[in-house]
């Protein structure tokens, strides 16, 4: 652990009120001799003098000297942050997040201004994990979405709350190339207030599309409709080549196949990918002759 050495001036008249005295808002630990000075010195632990021991605004305080953003105003905001920490779980507090934590962000459009998304390797911090002497993480390797700070001189966390919905707020970074200070959210679902399937579905929008405006949004739809741990009712786009034996069953005048994924069950935050059931399933299918009005077709299913 992190000691603070006081030098006894008066080793003689040295009593354990004096030491108390000199203490606060230290725990005093012990009494050491610096060889070289004959020096003897008491070993202080800091404490925190609203918990009167070391809480999170302890460990933070002491990690100061290990970071600055570059900005007094913003290197202040957040050790504010840090500071207000006296509970065992990390509530509030912001850290500085080194940009090269973050992989190349994507620019993406929001419907209200633009904010970037980017996966973060840390995770936000969660709690103190005294055996190892770090904090403990959650979240790691998680999409984030980063926000520029315009005025970085005026940032109050009452402010960075009202962007941060519907996000939690971890930290702030900078790009290095464009100097722009960023917000770290993690992404959160409006309803569930935490990360709900819908925000699972939501973050792979980018990655496919029918090539139909319709048929793309009918499946977003379905899908930011999901907040229960079992998927129920969410619909998903389907590569044509996850489909083989494909036949054409002329009497019901419907297409055979099989499905290689099978169909999407729950979330597996191990995996970072969904958990599927019935792999190489006997499906059927159906032409939508229609995709503006899917609703409409499926009621006719
Ligand atoms: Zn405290
Ligand atoms: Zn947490
Ligand atoms: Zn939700």
């Amino acid at each position: 652990m992190v000691v603070n050495l006081k030098i006894l001036n008066n080793p003689v008249s040295i009593t354990l009120e004096f030491i108390n005295k000199i203490a606060i808002p230290y725990k005093a630990c012990g009494i050491t001799q610096d060889p070289e000075t004959k020096n003897y010195m008491v070993v202080l632990n800091d404490i925190c003098e609203k918990c009167n021991e070391v809480c999170n605004s302890i460990h933070f305080q002491r990690n100061f000297k290990n970071w600055t953003s570059g900005n007094n105003d913003i290197d202040k905001f957040i050790q504010d942050t840090q500071l207000s920490e006296h509970t065992f779980r990390v509530r509030n507090a912001l850290e500085w997040i080194p940009y090269d934590r973050l992989d190349t962000y994507i620019a993406e459009d929001d419907e209200i201004d633009r904010v970037y998304r980017t996966n973060w390797t840390d995770g936000c911090i969660c709690y103190w994990n005294n055996k190892n002497q770090n904090w403990e993480r959650t979240d790691q390797n998680r999409f984030v979405t980063l926000k520029i700070l315009n005025n970085p001189a005026n940032t109050t966390l009452e402010f960075i709350n009202k962007i941060a919905i519907p996000y939690k707020a971890c930290g702030i970074t900078q790009d290095p190339e464009t100097k722009n200070y960023m917000v770290v959210f993690n992404d959160m679902c409006k309803k569930c207030n935490e990360v709900c399937n819908s925000i699972h579905f939501q973050r792979n929008f980018k990655n496919w599309t029918s090539d139909n405006n319709d048929i793309d949004k009918f499946i977003q739809d379905t899908q930011l409709s999901e907040h229960t741990y079992q998927v129920k009712n969410a619909l998903e786009w389907i590569f044509y080549n996850k489909l083989y034996d494909i036949y054409v069953d002329e009497i019901n005048k419907m297409y055979r196949a099989n499905w290689i994924d099978g169909c999407i069950n729950k979330w597996d935050n191990e995996n970072q990918n969904w958990k599927r059931a019935d792999q190489n399933m006997f499906i059927t299918l159906k032409i939508l002759n229609n995709p503006a009005d899917i609703t409409a077709e499926l009621n006719k299913v």
